[in-house]
């Protein structure tokens, strides 16, 4: 798989679960070349082919990132939607917990950014995942996560300036809920910290979004696909709310 078949190409970190393999299939569907990052390799495993090469890598490990980065030389697309929750009382997060969430979810998109960036083909883009949570304090058991979710915007806006010269264009994107293996782990650790049953959490979420529903991956797939495609030329250095109403600002 080279630059040289004509083909866009992208890279895809978090491509083992969630809104990361639903990119990773809809960018295959645009007739893309991927390289699908993960962690698990076994949760990529089924990626491997003619036009996708996978690779089981931490993003928070530079040489790994190195080999990422050779990859996307020339290349055309990059989302950055591996990442981390850690679900904990706010007044019991520890410096460790802060750092590791700050590492896999801020520090890894800045580096990534930083070198793939200069790198990509004029007309290229990136996406950044950020999270309604960086605007709106709902799940107070995920502040750390919150943080480096904020953290995310200001990559994206500091980037989004310094390669618009290239041009490449980088915006963000906040999704509320997202029906993906993450969002079950916010679930399963919020009810209880919370004193209720997962019906009842589930209530109240849902009533908390006027679209009283959340999202699939394959939504958010589509979302992040307008935001690297053509349709979205003029936008670069943007946040955009995918939270079903619940975040209008
Ligand atoms: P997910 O947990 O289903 O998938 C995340 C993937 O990232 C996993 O396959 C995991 O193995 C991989 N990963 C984690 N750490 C890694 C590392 N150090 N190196 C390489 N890979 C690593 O999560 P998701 O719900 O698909 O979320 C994707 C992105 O969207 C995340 O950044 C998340 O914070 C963001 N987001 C999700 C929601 C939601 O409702 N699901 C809401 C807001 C934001």
């Amino acid at each position: 798989m080279s630059a040289q078949s004509g083909r866009r190409r992208g890279v895809v970190t978090g491509a083992g679960s969630g809104i990361g393999k639903a990119v990773v299939r809809r960018l295959l569907r645009e007739g893309g070349e991927v390289l699908a990052v993960d962690l698990r390799g076994e949760a990529i495993a089924e990626f491997a082919g003619p036009q996708c090469q996978v690779l089981a890598a931490d993003v928070t490990d530079a040489e790994a990132r190195k080999r990422i980065e050779d990859w996307a030389d020339g290349a055309d697309w990059l989302v950055n939607s591996a990442g981390i929750v850690m679900v904990r009382p706010i007044f019991e997060v520890t410096v460790e917990d802060w750092r590791r969430v700050q590492t896999v979810n801020a520090e890894a998109t800045f580096f990534l950014c930083q070198k793939i960036g200069p790198r990509m083909k004029p007309g290229g883009a990136i996406v950044n995942l950020s999270s309604s949570s960086a605007k709106y304090a709902t799940t107070v058991e995920v502040a750390a996560y919150a943080a480096s979710k904020t953290t995310i915007l200001s990559i994206t806006r500091s980037f989004a300036y310094a390669l618009a010269s290239r041009p490449v264009r980088v915006n963000a994107i906040l999704p509320g809920i997202v029906d993906t293996p993450m969002q079950d782990a916010v679930r399963e650790g919020v009810a209880p910290m919370r004193g209720i049953s997962l019906g009842e959490w589930d209530t109240v979420r849902t009533k908390s979004v006027p679209l009283a529903r959340a999202a699939s991956p394959d939504e958010c797939a589509g979302l992040i696909w307008f935001l690297l495609s053509e349709e979205s030329g003029y936008m670069t250095g943007q946040a955009i709310n995918f939270t079903g109403g619940l975040v209008t600002w």
